[in-house]
């Protein structure tokens, strides 16, 4: 392993605020912040002069090998797009497909400061194991079982291999979850076989909830209870879990969550372009719920940028309560970095402080948006955009410097995904 200092950078501190300050890290570690020990000796010192350091984002929700249908298919009723764009075409995709995807998702990531992601897919989910180990991130792994197909039952035992196979594999930056797609695509035998196969490892959950209003009639049409009622009823929750949308949200569904130490994965981007509706995001944090951000896949966002989505769960709950006080800066980086940590079960991941895994993203503020330099978190809440990312840092690897990606060769990679893509829509 190695040891890297970051010289005379502007820190992201623990407590949000900043301070110009060394930092050391030792194999896969912060070792220290500030005080840096006398015998500490570096492999690499990097100038972190007019640059910002701040932990690397957490993507809580996605769908990494979506990238491939990346505006096939905008502007659409989310039952229609699923049922006649997204379902055909990804029924048709193969281990190339799932890996081209996974790759450009990868580097899109590294090259806006995401350094883990949650992602629900398949199959082919070693491949993604086995790019992301290359890439350097950490990848928090989920098939996306959908109890109405007939392969359903099939993709849940596949799920568990995938774990028995890939959990804390690379050095750790790979964990599994166990995806069961939604409510509304899985009967109730179904989610319970999922809890049952599931909590043989204690895998946890990972599972759309509330979203749409339809989806929600839907359930209490068929079941006489809300998703959440529902899902709490087949044990899911018994699992720690993350529920991607949390939209449409009445006072017994926060409650089950309160109850499970559910996490809710605020999709704003995805909610938005999708005319699902907004999240009670002010609501759910003051009620202690733990909310954590996910770009959700590159077809429903359409990027995979995490910053943009800091700055949309900021803005978007301001418009929504007619409060500019709602969700500030801090709080909406909070969520885009250690509340997904925590979500995702990351442990020491989220913040920069002795102790914690060097996960650390660099952004270079010699630029017009970064100036003047008043209030930091400010500026790359509301005024940065991922341009500025300059050096990336995973698990105490560099992944990207001076905004070459080390890990990836991100020429092929654009050319390959372009033609697979092609290759797909018109397979
Ligand atoms: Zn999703």
């Amino acid at each position: 392993m190695s040891s890297i200092l970051i010289r005379d950078s502007y820190v992201l501190m623990a407590d949000y605020t900043t301070k110009v300050a060394d930092i050391a890290i030792k194999d896969n570690e912060i070792l220290a912040v500030g005080d840096i020990p006398a015998d500490f000796k570096a492999d690499r010192v990097i100038s972190g002069k007019d640059h910002f350091a701040v932990p690397g984002f957490v993507n809580g929700h996605t769908h990494a090998s979506m990238t491939l249908l990346r505006s096939y298919g905008d502007d659409m009723e989310l039952m229609d797009w699923l049922n006649n764009r997204i379902w055909p075409t990804e029924a048709k995709m193969v281990e190339e497909d799932i890996r081209v995807g996974g790759e450009l998702a990868v580097l899109e990531m590294i090259k806006s400061g995401t350094t883990a992601y949650a992602d629900m897919y398949g199959p082919h989910m070693e491949s993604v194991a086995e790019l992301t180990i290359k890439a350097g991130i950490r990848g928090i792994l989920a098939r996306g079982a959908i109890g109405l197909f007939p392969a359903g039952r099939q993709v849940l035992e596949d799920n568990v291999k995938l774990y028995e196979s890939y959990n804390g594999a690379g050095d750790g930056l790979i964990t599994i979850m166990m995806g069961v797609h939604a409510p509304y695509t899985c009967p109730p035998e179904f989610c319970e076989y999922a809890r049952e196969l599931a909590g043989k490892h204690d895998i946890p959950i990972h599972i759309h909830m509330n979203e749409t209003q339809s989806e929600i009639s839907q359930i209490t049409e068929k079941y006489g209870k809300r998703p959440f009622k529902y899902i709490e009823d087949t044990g899911l929750f018994d699992l720690p879990s993350i529920a991607a949308h949390c939209v449409w949200l009445d006072d017994e569904d926060i409650a089950i969550m309160k109850k499970h130490n559910v996490s809710a994965i605020h999709n704003p981007g995805s909610n938005m372009k999708l005319a699902s509706g907004v999240s009670p995001v002010p609501r759910l944090l003051n009620e202690g719920i733990n909310v954590a951000l996910g770009t959700d896949g590159a077809s429903s966002n359409n990027n995979l940028d995490m910053l943009e989505e800091i700055r949309l769960a900021a803005m978007l709950h301001k418009v929504n309560e007619l409060d500019p006080l709602a969700v500030p800066a801090k709080i909406a980086l909070q969520m885009g970095t250690e509340n997904g940590a925590k979500a995702l079960g990351l442990d020491k991941v989220g913040k920069i402080t002795a102790g914690y895994k060097a996960d650390i993203v660099l952004y270079d503020l010699n630029r017009a948006e970064w100036c003047p330099r008043h209030d930091l978190v400010s500026l790359l809440v509301y005024s940065a955009n991922s341009a500025s990312v300059d050096t990336v840092i995973c698990n105490g690897k560099m992944l990207m410097e001076k905004g070459n990606v080390l890990t990836m060769d991100e020429e092929r990679i654009i050319k390959e995904a372009q033609r697979v893509a092609m290759d797909l829509v018109n397979r």
